[in-house]
């Protein structure tokens, strides 16, 4: 089967039939299918020939080959089983590509990356590119940050409403904790928004496309970047109430210490957590912590 056909509807039937697959919808199973945003995605992910790119989710391998085409390397990490004589398949004319059957959340992709490194060691920049299964969308993001891959850009396609979390500003709606620990991490980039018409099954919802550049310096300065992290939870613990009331109890503190905390760092006790920028944040939990060690 030449490439050409990988992203059409008809080319994800025919897959189907030859192989006998049928998508599942609980592993977040949308293939693309619109050349365009494969393209977008793939441009965005900004690959050198000397690059190692590591793929969430190869599916069919749409945007495998085309990484393919121009990494050094390209590793994927495919949980389904019936995918992988699939991606055997469509794959067979790359050599530099290799599939990995495991779940990306129990995969260590630093090792992964380390290995790689190891034995090619001209490898130069790694990218993480996915269009990512959508019942663990923040789950994956979160993995790939916190356990710190030491990638240089993440490139994945989400659900639009995620990707306005992400990427929101302080005061609105969707600005949160998932908001506040993504750019904590990185820089964001919107790619594209991709309609769900661009996918075979249909999903029910519109998706987006946001490139992640991972701060070589974090947005701020920390004492402990565990507490920053309490912090964020307890304030957005209950989106409606006050930052007085969500951060009662923080660290042993009553009402009137967390009062005088935040009246001390100049932040209004009565504000939200909503609209706290993440040197507010930052600010908050230096001075938590500073007061758990005096
Ligand atoms: N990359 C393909 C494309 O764009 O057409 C497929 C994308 S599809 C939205 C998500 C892919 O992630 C599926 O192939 C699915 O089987 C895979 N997947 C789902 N859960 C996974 C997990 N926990 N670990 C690794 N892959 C997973």
């Amino acid at each position: 089967m030449s490439q050409m056909k990988l992203y059409s509807r008809n080319a994800v039937r025919d897959i189907g039939a030859r192989h006998g697959f049928h998508a599942t919808k609980s592993l977040g199973q949308n293939f693309l299918t619109d050349k365009n945003v494969i393209d977008k995605i793939i441009d965005a992910t900004d690959i050198g020939e000397n690059d190692l790119v590591i793929e969430i989710g190869p599916g069919l391998g749409v945007l495998t080959c085309e990484a393919a085409e121009r990494a050094k390397k390209v590793v994927g990490i495919e949980i389904d089983k019936s995918l992988i004589p699939i991606l055997e398949f469509t794959l067979r004319e790359y050599g530099n590509v290799e599939i990995i059957n495991r779940d990306v959340m129990k995969t260590d992709i630093t090792d992964i990356i380390e290995k790689a490194k190891a034995e090619d060691p001209g490898i130069e920049n790694v990218r993480v590119v996915g269009n990512l299964p959508y019942y663990i969308t923040t789950p994956i993001i979160m993995k790939l940050l916190e356990d710190g891959v030491p990638a240089d850009s993440i490139t994945v396609m989400m659900q639009k409403e995620v990707a306005d979390r992400v990427s929101a500003s302080p005061g609105g709606k969707a600005y949160g904790a998932l908001t506040v620990a993504v750019q904590y991490y990185c820089e964001i980039a919107k790619v594209a928004d991709v309609p769900k018409e661009c996918f075979v099954p249909r999903p029910k919802i519109d998706s987006t496309v946001l490139r992640l550049d991972v701060r070589s310096e974090k947005a701020v300065e920390l004492i402990d970047e565990k507490m920053f992290f309490v912090c964020v939870k307890a304030g957005f613990s209950q989106r409606r109430k006050t930052l007085l009331n969500c951060l009662t109890g923080l660290n042993g503190m009553d009402k009137a210490e967390i009062r005088l905390l935040l009246e001390g760092i100049e932040i209004d006790p009565m504000r939200r957590a909503e609209t706290l920028t993440i040197d507010e944040f930052a600010k908050l939990a230096n001075k938590v912590e500073k007061e758990r060690t005096k």
